[in-house]
């Protein structure tokens, strides 16, 4: 790892001021992303600016019922918040089912956000790779691709967005609050992560300057009623081949409400606007879910190594519609994690 500067600002005028005025230097949350990156040279800041003693580890009410949650709360203490497991189960569910506890014990928020992608070309630097130096190409497009997107991907670029908990910050209408020296911005979470395009490298709506000061949710009154499912390769310690967060409800065999956003088959958290479009007003049942599901899939983009993964992103929607069409919403610590198969 290279030699850098360290500094520990106390309040957030301090930390977003350190960052104003050195372009290399970087904001570090938790390090379970960021340290392992430099560690690799793939990430070399000049200097690392600590968040961790700002005061931003808390969750709060919003009048209406929603919440805003700082960046500095880290993945476990959302998790296990109570409010959260109530109002937001496909939320913690979605923690819980990442990583492992010593990882959420350190991850924040802000960092989970910021994830970088597991594409294994981006973490070889002997691999061509776009996203790591702009214009050498993409040995994932022709190469191994098994864990890569079928949707929202480009020529230069088919990297998976690997976070769980923002598939469910997808699905909740979540808004990220940011701050810089130039004021607040509040970015809606469905324009902050961006499809990769002919830019790769530039991975989200933020500025470099700009620190992550809070999300807050939204009340979402049918997420209450809400489950997160995750297709694995092993149960543990491995990234999403599909995810899915879905809220629904149902009232005389009708679908009144409905969320639902994937995980593992873009390349940015993927809220299915076609599926709930097509569920919504129509008949609470098994086909019409595999219907929605087919829609959402149809533009996908195959490729030989994750071809399976639209059989198995339908059929993990309609799983998980029909759980909660029949009442089962689950409970934070009940992930209903499944091993791939394919
Ligand atoms: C072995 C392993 C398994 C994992 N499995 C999963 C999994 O299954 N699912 C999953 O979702 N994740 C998984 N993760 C990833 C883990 O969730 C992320 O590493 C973690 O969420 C990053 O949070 P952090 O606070 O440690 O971020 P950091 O590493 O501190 O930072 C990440 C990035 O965010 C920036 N940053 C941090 N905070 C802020 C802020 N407030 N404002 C602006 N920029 C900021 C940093 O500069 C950096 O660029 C895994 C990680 C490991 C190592
Ligand atoms: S898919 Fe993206 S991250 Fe992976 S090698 Fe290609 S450009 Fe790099």
């Amino acid at each position: 790892m290279r030699p850098f500067a360290y500094l520990k600002p106390a309040d957030v005028d301090e930390a977003v001021l350190a960052v104003a005025a050195d372009p290399g230097a970087r904001f570090l949350g938790g390090g379970t992303n960021l340290v392992d990156l430099m560690r690799e040279g793939i990430e070399r800041p000049a200097t690392v600016v600590d968040l961790t003693a700002l005061p931003l580890d808390e969750v709060h009410d919003l009048p209406g019922g929603g919440l805003r949650v700082g960046a500095l709360v880290r993945n476990s203490a959302l998790a296990a918040d109570r409010r959260v497991a109530a109002r937001y189960p496909m939320l913690a569910q979605a923690i819980l089912a990442g990583a492992s506890a010593q990882l959420r014990n350190m991850a924040t928020v802000g960092g989970n956000l910021l994830q970088r992608t597991r594409c294994p070309y981006f973490y070889d630097r002997e691999s061509a790779c776009n996203k790591r130096e702009p214009g050498a190409g993409c040995d994932a497009i022709g190469g191994f691709n098994r864990s890569h997107a079928v949707l929202g991907g480009s020529g230069s670029c088919i990297a998976t967005h690997p976070s769980d908990m923002c598939v469910a910050l997808a699905a909740l209408d979540a808004v990220v609050e940011a701050r810089s020296v130039r004021g607040v911005r509040r970015i809606p979470i469905a324009e902050f992560h961006l499809p990769p395009g002919d830019t790769p490298h530039v991975e989200t709506a933020l500025a470099a300057d700009e620190l992550i000061t809070a999300v807050e949710l939204p009340a979402v009154p049918v997420a209450a009623r809400s489950r997160y499912r995750k297709v694995r390769d092993r149960a543990s310690y491995a990234f999403a081949l599909v995810s899915v967060a879905a809220a629904l409800e149902v009232r005389d065999g009708t679908v009144v409400d409905v969320r639902l956003a994937l995980g593992g088959v873009a390349t940015t958290p993927w809220r299915a606007r076609e599926a709930e479009r097509l569920l919504l007003g129509g008949p609470a049942s098994e086909e019409a879910y595999r219907r929605a599901a087919e829609a959402e899939l149809a533009p996908a983009e195959v490729r030989p190594g994750n071809a399976f993964k639209t059989g198995l992103a339908r059929a993990t929607v309609a799983a998980t519609l029909r759980d909660l069409g029949e009442g089962i919403a689950g409970t934070p610590r009940d992930l209903t994690d499944e091993e791939g198969t394919a």
